[in-house]
């Protein structure tokens, strides 16, 4: 199995070199030369598995001969003990026809560790083999960092540093990355948006000189480790409601493409899958695209969703790169032109993603009135995030055809927004119910690429 890049000039790599490289040195983003077919008996066989038989069984063929059989059954066993829910993704009814995905049973209580938890197993097997050791650079709208800091804490060929936007985090989001003592996790505050640490992370990753000296490695969703371990929940829960016999659509709440593009890949692999349906906040560049209106850039609004608050989704050059007949140069093209603001989708690559994809938009109150209305009729505590994709997923969905909507993070990481709307403050889970009073530890930086650098040089304990 080989990866190739989305921009069609950086060297194809193998499954170890693409997960510790992150960003293709030619800017783009790794994806599978091909994609590996599931048959209707191999997902059949699903039925009734455990979380991690069904793990194995969907991303193994992506693995290729960078770990043994046992190497990777044990790394996806220890990623997924620590989660407080046998399991692990489990399904919840709304009302008929409408479900909803708990991907927040993980250590920091986002979807995220799903992917973050596999990542530090596979990281630390691979690094240790080769006697290696990394820096790895993340940025963070709120959830990744944590998820990072959590899955990487302690482990010593890995220093992990992670920028997210100063004051634009919650305040859950914020301590689980200042609290954790160990000195191989750094929590950097930076002045900007999310856009901004995305944009300071790309750069890092262009400039070779320090990416090479640092052995810079990135985790966040341009790596390709991570959506496929977010492409297995999709086979678990549509299994679960009857797959392969029927089709299943699903919602997701959606930032930077990596969680609902999993779920393009599963359909590439064979789950019958009938919609993804996109939900965005009022940051609605996706929605816009979608819509027939081009891809271009807005100023990012902070909303009471922040971990979509994203106004150019990174993931979503890996669809452009399908929706182009993998052409690698037109890819390179439409970026180069969303550096200038945006791009027109051409009218086939508009047919190619409306035949997977569809979108909505949900504004702040439509997302408040919808945590209570679930919480009357459904006895459901929602997250914001999981609120704006149950709002699209009831728009959307079509009789005969379930759809399952991603809950992306626990009602108690975003327990103002919560309380706002429903009145009811909900509790964090006992297992962190000391968060509020573990010390802090955070830098703030500004939003300059040599400052950045630096500090990251100076602060390295490899
Ligand atoms: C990261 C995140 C999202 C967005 O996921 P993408 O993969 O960036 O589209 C949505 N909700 C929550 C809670 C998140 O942490």
């Amino acid at each position: 199995m080989r990866y190739i890049s989305t921009r069609g000039t950086a060297p194809a790599l193998t499954f170890e070199d693409t997960m510790l490289t992150g960003l293709a040195r030619d800017g783009g983003l790794y994806v599978p030369e091909t994609i590996p077919q599931l048959d209707h008996a191999a997902i059949a066989a699903m039925e009734g598995q455990s979380y991690e038989d069904i793990a194995y069984a969907v991303m193994r063929p992506f693995v290729g001969d960078t770990f043994t059989d046992a190497e990777f059954r044990g790394c996806i066993d220890r990623a997924y003990a620590g989660f407080g829910h046998a399991a692990r993704a489990p399904l919840v009814q709304l009302d008929q026809g409408h479900f909803l995905l708990e991907l927040f049973h993980g250590p920091t209580l986002a979807f995220k560790d799903f992917a973050m938890q596999l990542i530090g197993q596979l990281f630390q097997t691979a690094l240790a083999r080769r006697g290696d050791k990394v820096t790895i650079v993340g940025a963070t709208s709120g959830d990744t960092g944590s998820a990072a800091m959590e899955a990487f804490r302690g482990l010593d060929n890995v220093d992990v540093f992670i920028l997210y936007p100063h004051g634009r985090v919650s305040e859950v989001q914020r301590r689980q990355m200042t609290t954790p003592s160990e000195r191989n996790v750094h929590a950097l505050a930076l002045e900007g948006d999310f856009d901004d640490c995305q944009a300071r992370l790309k750069d890092m990753f262009n400039d070779f000189e320090f990416r090479d000296g640092v052995r810079l490695a990135g985790v966040n969703s341009i790596n390709w480790a991570r959506v496929l371990a977010q492409v297995v929940y999709y086979f678990s829960a549509a299994v679960a409601l009857g797959a392969p016999q029927r089709k299943i659509s699903f919602t997701v709440p959606t930032g930077n493409f990596g969680d609902i593009f999993a779920g393009y890949i599963a359909k590439r692999m064979g789950l019958p899958i009938d919609r993804l349906v996109v939900a965005t906040n009022q940051n609605d560049i996706l929605h816009r695209c979608l819509s027939g209106q081009g891809y271009h850039k807005g100023e990012t609004i902070p909303s009471i969703s922040p971990s979509m608050d994203i106004q150019v989704s990174s993931n979503f050059e890996r669809a452009l790169f399908d929706a182009y007949d993998r052409d690698g140069g037109a890819v390179a093209q439409l970026m180069d032109e969303l550096k200038a603001g945006g791009f027109e989708v051409s009218q086939g690559a508009m047919q190619a993603l409306e035949e997977h994809f569809s979108s909505g938009r949900v504004s702040e109150d439509q997302t408040a009135a919808q945590i209570s209305t679930t919480l009357i009729a459904s006895a459901e505590l929602l997250c914001p995030h999981s609120a704006v994709g149950v709002h699209v997923a009831d728009e959307q969905r079509q009789a005969g055809t379930p759809m399952v909507t991603l809950a992306t993070a626990h009602p108690a990481k975003f327990p103002d927004a919560v309380e706002a709307a429903t009145g009811i403050r909900p509790p964090l889970p006992s297992r962190m119910a000391d968060l509020y009073d573990r010390p802090e530890r955070l830098t703030r930086v500004p939003n300059d690429l040599p400052a950045l650098k630096a500090h990251i040089i100076a602060h390295r304990a490899t």
